[in-house]
């Protein structure tokens, strides 16, 4: 985004709501499961703590990135490369995001991640020294590594760009079969499969393998996007097969892939080289692009009056449906005169956020979303085909969106509103006497963690609180959890097997980073079952060698209580 966040102050907590059924979303047989789907957007309870300043998912993505300030990933959903995932199926659950530190990948101590790139089967990280990181699915190369079927653990991908000390990686993107890199110097790399001219190198390759089956050239290390070398570029972003550039003075610039016209320039011929859009090339400056975003089949660009303007296919029905796509940038009715500062596509998802009043409103439609993704509430249905104001993010300051392809995330800075907010899940197993006194009848009323439930009497804390705060709280062990480094450990939520710990968590945890080779530091992973009440079932651990692993037993209460009781 090009409202990158400049000011490293900006975080947030993860709001999440659509299908969080990872192994059924996008089959039909998840009609059981659709239960599960969180219709309103809730407080991810498991990252409740976390200082998110990032959240990343993508239009064919079924899984999150959630990037801290500390500079650690935190990822959960169908994982990308099943490695990542604990469980046979690859699934990393919500309550249970699996924690990777930069120093485990082997980055320097203070190393950050700072963004990526989720595509439907590989991931991309960028850290704050100019390095990118991928694994998952490279069968086309498409994480620009050597060609192979899938690159299992987080590999540095390197390129061209490493002969000039200046030029860093500071963007990347991704489709279904490549991967774009922004250089810090406004350059362009492109790596995977050259089909339909998504690499814009000015050719795809194509050649008959037998009969109706093509195959294309492969570009494996990155190779640089052509016609940018006299331009800066400032911002990149990919769909499943095409890509938008965004330039220092506002021309906008699209490749690959013209299906249904996504690319804005009024026809359905593949481009192989990035080709000036003329909607935003005029001599009038305010009418050029600010932001250049991409939908599966479509293409987005906020301009720079902030006006939301939308090419390609991205609904079902009706203009902008395969029959008549956008076949050029085009205005949404009812938001034309809404100022957009941040916006995303999901998998049929469009998510903004506008300024209303003191705060912002955030803004959500599209077609054929079947999961809740859109969090217009439950008494509300599940598509909308004109722009509706997400009403259960009232009153919320909305700092960022994300849509994933059954899902969506946002990114809420704390405020009396989000405390009011529901947290998922809803209950969590706890204690129901205070964990200082161990007693109940002082007739003092206790004060619950938001994220773990531990009560506590405001009076036997340390210091000690006059009464309920307002807003946000969290118990001792959860607030050390939260400021922790991104070497410590992450600890899950006490779903259906361990507890809360009951002293602070600094002195029960070990860093990793002595450990010597490259560590996916997994947490304590709770195998969900299909049913909605936790039961008590194995809980593995893959705990470093040396600390010693407590099999705790699990506890088949689960005890609902008041979030804060008054
Ligand atoms: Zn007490
Ligand atoms: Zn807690």
């Amino acid at each position: 985004m090009t409202t990158e966040q400049k000011d490293s102050q900006q975080w947030g907590r993860v709001l999440i709501c659509g299908g969080v059924n990872w192994a059924n979303n996008g089959r039909k047989e998840r009609s059981a499961n659709s239960a599960a789907d969180l219709l309103s957007p809730v407080i991810l309870r498991s990252l409740c703590n976390v200082k998110v300043n990032k959240i990343i998912t993508g239009p064919s993505a079924n899984y999150a990135v959630v990037l801290d300030v500390h500079g650690a990933a935190y990822i959960f959903g169908k994982a990308p490369s099943p490695s990542l995932a604990e469980s046979k199926d690859g699934i990393i659950s919500e309550h249970a995001p699996i924690k990777i530190s930069p120093s485990a990948v082997g980055l320097p101590e203070g190393a950050k991640f700072i963004s990526g790139a989720a595509a439907r089967g590989h991931i991309l990280l960028v850290d704050d020294h100019g390095g990118v990181w991928g694994c998952g699915n490279n069968v086309v190369g498409q994480i620009g590594l050597p060609v192979t079927m899938l690159i299992n653990d987080l590999t540095r991908v390197t390129g061209p760009w490493a002969k000039d000390p200046e030029s860093k990686i500071i963007q990347v993107t991704a489709g279904h079969t490549f991967s774009l890199f922004l250089t810090s110097t406004g350059q362009v790399y492109a790596a995977g499969s050259s089909e339909c001219g998504q690499l814009g190198n000015g050719k795809t390759g194509e050649r008959l393998v037998k009969a109706g089956k093509f195959s294309y050239d492969v570009e494996v290390p990155p190779r640089l996007v052509q016609g940018f070398e006299k331009k800066k570029i400032v911002q990149i972003s990919s769909g499943n097969q095409h890509s938008l550039a965004l330039d220092e003075e506002g021309y906008v610039y699209a490749w690959g892939y013209a299906g249904y016209s996504r690319l804005g320039l009024q026809d359905q011929k593949d481009r192989l080289v990035p080709t000036i859009v003329p909607h935003f090339a005029g001599n009038n400056i305010a009418s050029r692009a600010a932001e250049v975003l991409c939908g599966p089949t479509s293409s987005v660009v906020v301009d720079r009056q902030k006006m939301f303007l939308i090419a390609g296919k991205f609904k079902l029905t009706g203009d902008g449906s395969t029959g008549q796509p956008y076949t050029y940038f085009k205005p949404i009715q009812d938001i034309t005169s809404c100022r957009i500062i941040k916006a995303s596509c999901g998998g049929c998802t469009h998510l903004l956020t506008t300024p209303e009043g003191d705060g912002v409103m955030t803004v959500g439609f599209g077609q054929g979303c079947l999961y809740g993704e859109l969090g217009l509430g439950p008494d509300v249905g599940k598509s909308a085909t004109k722009p509706q104001k997400i009403e259960p993010l009232n009153g919320i300051d909305i700092i960022d969106v994300a849509g994933g392809a059954f899902f969506s995330m946002f990114l809420a800075r704390p405020n009396d509103a989000l405390s009011n907010l529901d947290r998922y899940p809803e209950h969590i197993e706890s204690e129901s006497i205070c964990l200082q006194c161990k007693e109940d009848n002082t007739g003092e009323d206790l004060l619950e963690c938001e994220k773990c439930d531990a009560p506590y009497h405001p009076g036997c804390l340390t210091p000690p609180l006059d009464g309920i705060p307002d807003g946000e709280w969290f118990c001792p062990p959860c607030t050390v959890q939260a400021d922790a480094g991104p070497d410590e450990p992450f600890e899950p939520l006490p779903i259906d097997g361990p507890k809360p710990r009951k002293k602070p968590a600094s002195s029960a945890i070990k860093s990793i980073s002595s450990l010597v080779n490259p560590v996916v530091e997994r947490a304590v992973t709770p195998k969900m079952g299909k049913s909605a009440s936790p039961k008590p079932e194995s809980v593995r651990s893959n705990t470093p060698k040396g600390t010693p692993t407590s099999k705790r037993k699990a506890s088949e209460s689960v005890q609902g209580s008041a979030k804060k009781q008054k």
